[in-house]
């Protein structure tokens, strides 16, 4: 993957996990799973979807 902002082709993959809790103990939760790629020269972020287009 090429930086669209830097051109530096290098981004590295990142994605976070989260659970919300809304304050009750049998839920409903809410899973929230974020993906995406992170240049380390100019620290941009970018989602797939943002790749596909650039
Ligand atoms: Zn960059």
């Amino acid at each position: 993957m090429i930086c669209p902002g830097c051109g530096k082709p290098e981004l590295l993959f990142k994605e976070h996990d989260s659970i919300e809790m809304h304050g009750l103990e049998c839920g409903p939760y809410e899973h929230f799973h974020d993906e995406w790629w992170e240049c380390p020269e100019c620290g941009a972020r970018f989602t797939d979807r943002e790749l596909e287009a650039a």
